[in-house]
């Protein structure tokens, strides 16, 4: 067992003092012990802890990846967490990004500080392979002064927390951007007669943040406005020692286009089961349902504002020609929309075959496949995809809370 304290990283000669609930973390002294304990609390007794992830990858073998693991078994629909932001930081456009950060931040406890400070900046390998020098970044940088720990608490070493905890210096922004979650999704509103669409709250958490991506993740994140809560719910059946991991950008499609995606936004090379593999069958199905899905969304729009746009018309009169126009419409419309009954049904069998990230695949799908239906008067197939749809959308709200 390393005599690493789990608070401040000193070595320490004498035994540490350990949690007594968890048996697991252990301390140099009492004062790292209580501070770590504003944060340790909700892992001490959690479903989950944080582990190294074990990788074959030569890229990543140098620095310990950490990830989030299961420590007891989930059934489809359970929440594996339950957690209130460390963090939040409203939508600013990037003029006032890096103030919100910081205004966000300073109003946080030390111990706060202290935990968004533990969570990784991935913007530290670019800003290092551009050889940017650090006194050029605006960004607001983070450093362990930032959340020095009390004055009874001064035999810890400074100089030492600086150099375990990383040589490099992150920064808020860096932090913010490899780490928030948005609580929940993305909404547009009318400013000065413009649609502008305005990004949720970004937010920060000492333990949700700690799941990986993967193109086959088993869980998804749920913001719960009425708990205030994000919940991390469990798509599939998961093992206890199992990585709990999420989609970072819902991406679909086959795999180099994924990768080059999480590599632009993310920064990173994905490395999932998926990509390793490279299996064709699942590869072509996934491609297949990225490419249904956005022709259904396509044409269903294009219908959308047609149907509106009718609506709207009813004030003149109707001529002759007019109205062969619509003859026309109608049999284009429902061309169109038989096209798409059997472009969906075609995916949601796909996505039933490979079995691929399904509830949240399948929820669209079945939603989607229901308001075909109704559209074209097939009732009782449009209730049935329904129920399958609300079905699914209740284990992605999460089962008994
Ligand atoms: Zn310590
Ligand atoms: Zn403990
Ligand atoms: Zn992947």
């Amino acid at each position: 067992m390393s005599n690493q304290c789990d608070y401040c990283f000193k070595n320490c000669s004498n035994k540490l003092k350990l949690c007594s609930k968890c048996l697991k973390c252990g301390y140099c002294s009492k004062e790292c012990q209580k501070f770590a304990w504003q944060s340790h609390k909700f892992l001490c007794s959690s479903s989950v802890e944080i582990l190294n992830v074990k990788t074959n990858d030569s890229r990543n073998s140098s620095n310990s990846m950490k990830g989030l693991f299961a420590r007891k078994s989930f059934q489809v629909g359970d929440i594996i967490l339950k957690e209130k932001p460390l963090m939040a930081v409203p939508y600013a456009d990037m003029e006032h990004i890096d103030q919100q950060i910081e205004t966000s931040f300073n109003q946080l406890s030390q111990a706060s500080k202290k935990a968004v400070y533990d969570l990784c900046d991935t913007t530290l390998s670019i800003r290092t392979k551009n050889n940017i020098d650090s006194t050029t970044i605006t960004q607001t940088q983070i450093t362990p002064n930032l959340f020095q720990i009390e004055d009874n608490n001064n035999d810890v070493d400074q100089d030492i927390i600086d150099d375990n905890i990383n040589p490099n210096i992150k920064t808020l922004r860096g932090i913010l951007k490899s780490n928030s979650i948005p609580q929940g999704n993305a909404s547009s509103v009318v400013i000065e007669g413009k649609h502008e669409l305005v990004l949720p709250t970004a937010c920060l958490y000492s333990l949700s943040c700690r799941a990986n991506h993967s193109c086959n993740n088993n869980a998804i994140f749920t913001w719960r406005n009425d708990l205030q809560k994000e919940l991390l719910i469990a798509m599939r059946n998961i093992q206890k020692g199992d990585e709990i991991t999420v989609s970072y950008d819902g991406v679909c499609g086959e795999r180099d286009y994924r990768r080059q995606r999480l590599q632009d936004n993310f920064n990173f090379d994905c490395n999932c089961i998926l990509c390793v593999n490279n299996d064709q069958k699942i590869e072509e199905g996934l491609e297949l349902i990225a490419n249904l899905k956005y022709q259904i969304n396509f044409t269903q729009s294009g219908m959308d504002t047609k149907a509106a746009n009718d609506d709207n018309d009813n004030d003149n009169d109707i001529d002759k020609s007019r109205e062969e126009c619509e003859d026309e419409d109608e049999l284009a419309k429902k061309m169109r929309t038989d096209l798409c009954i059997s472009m969906g049904e075609k995916a949601l069998a796909t996505a039933i075959e490979i079995n691929m990230n399904t509830p949240m695949h399948l929820q669209h799908l079945h939603e989607t496949l229901a308001l075909l239906y109704y559209k074209t008067g097939m009732e009782e197939q449009a209730i049935k995809q329904y129920q399958q749809f609300t079905l699914f959308k209740d284990i992605c709200y999460g089962n008994s809370v």
